[in-house]
């Protein structure tokens, strides 16, 4: 084992691998806030990527209800259970992460679902945490509450299933960080299936290989969003490129979110992979949740987001997801306007900071009409 440093733990750690960053690193920022569950980017994956023989069963992309879904069944309770607690001091992770807690001859704490674990992809939908009391109204903050964590490949900094590899048949492209399967060196041992902690990576019993979310890096190499984002009618998704921490620009979208205003958290960042999709976590659910599935960061980065309203800067960024298909290496706000721009700096979307309202009265006593069958 090699030790590395693991920025999301504050700490070194122990990994299979010496430290090797790519040139630059895919990453996203997910809005769970406004997710609706509408399942588009999980068939914007399923029609492009997953409709093969041996395919039927995977979702690259899955979008699972919070506190009860999951997919594979119960991939991350089960696996918080064996890491015994997770345990933080400050921002620095005190507990063991998957790779300092594997057994003896293992290079990583895992396991491997069952066939019918992957049945059940929507298990726990809309169910709230909590009965709903007859009778009850609508209270804020919630007494009740569940939210839609959608979830991809995160490109991990340390894979997991890179490191649980015997082959060596998984790599980590030094151009973009984009992790992949070697088809031809793949000989379907499946460690990969069982070291991920997340389950993206599927095993093909047609094929006898393992395949996973491939970041549609035929799209990134193009300058455009993959699939997933691009039809995401919630325009929850923002991909680009992450800095290193000491190197991020305020310019860069996905530093800015990430690196400097910490409104956006890793997945699970106690696991230890370094996971480069990152969540604003649901401001409705409790803060211990959030702590659990996204770290110590989680009240911050709730605070901030519900400042947003008064913060031009991160409402207007906010206004930017979902507005292009294009990758937006920077921006910028002007006023009431916010710009995406590409690498060489031209403009290529500009969004209102604010949508005008017009609200038209129901009786117009001028045009002497009613406008509602309500008036
Ligand atoms: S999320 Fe899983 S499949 Fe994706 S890079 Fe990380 S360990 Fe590998
Ligand atoms: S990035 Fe592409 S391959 Fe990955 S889940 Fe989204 S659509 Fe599928
Ligand atoms: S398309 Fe967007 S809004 Fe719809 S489920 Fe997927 S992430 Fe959520």
């Amino acid at each position: 084992m090699a030790r590395v440093y693991n920025w999301q733990l504050g700490r070194d750690m122990s990994y299979w691998y010496p430290e090797k960053r790519p040139q630059r690193q895919f990453a996203a920022v997910f809005d769970t806030n406004k997710c609706i569950a509408c399942q588009t980017c999980t068939l914007a994956c399923k029609t492009t990527w997953t409709s093969g023989k041996g395919q039927e069963y995977m979702l690259w992309n899955n979008v699972e209800s919070k506190p009860y879904g999951s997919y594979p069944l119960a991939y991350d309770v089960r696996l918080l259970e064996q890491l015994d607690g997770q345990r933080w001091e400050g921002s620095r992770y005190a507990g063991r992460t998957i790779f300092e807690a594997a057994p003896a001859g293992e290079r990583v704490l895992g396991w491997r679902p069952e066939q019918q674990d992957y049945s059940y992809p929507n298990v726990g939908e809309d169910d709230c945490a909590g009965q709903v009391d007859h009778g009850a109204l609508i209270q804020v903050p919630h007494l009740s509450w569940f939210f839609y964590l959608a979830r991809i490949c995160n490109h991990c900094t340390y894979p997991a299933c890179l490191a649980a590899c015997p082959r060596g048949s998984i790599y980590k492209r030094q151009e973009d960080g984009i992790v992949l399967v070697d088809q031809g060196r793949c000989r379907g041992y499946q460690e990969c299936v069982r070291g991920c902690p997340y389950k993206k990576v599927f095993f093909n019993p047609m094929t006898g290989t393992s395949e996973k979310c491939i970041a549609c890096f035929p799209k990134i190499e193009q300058g455009v969003q993959p699939q997933c984002f691009v039809n995401c009618i919630g325009k929850i998704r923002l991909a680009g490129f992450l800095s290193a921490a000491d190197q991020a620009k305020a310019e860069n979208p996905i530093d800015y979110l990430v690196h400097l205003r910490k409104v956006a958290l890793p997945l699970f960042p106690q696991f230890g992979l370094e996971p480069n999709v990152y969540y604003i976590p649901p401001i409705h659910a409790p803060l211990a949740f959030n702590e659990q599935l996204f770290g110590p960061g989680a009240g911050a980065a709730m605070a901030a987001y519900r400042g947003a309203p008064a913060d031009r800067d991160l409402a207007g960024l906010l206004c930017l997801f979902g507005s292009t298909p294009s990758l937006v290496a920077r921006w910028r706000r002007r006023g009431d306007l916010v710009s995406g721009l590409d690498e060489k700096a031209s403009e290529i979307v500009r969004v209102p900071l604010l949508e005008p309202v017009h609200v038209r009265p129901a009786v117009d006593p001028t045009r002497q009409v009613v406008r509602t069958n309500c008036p």
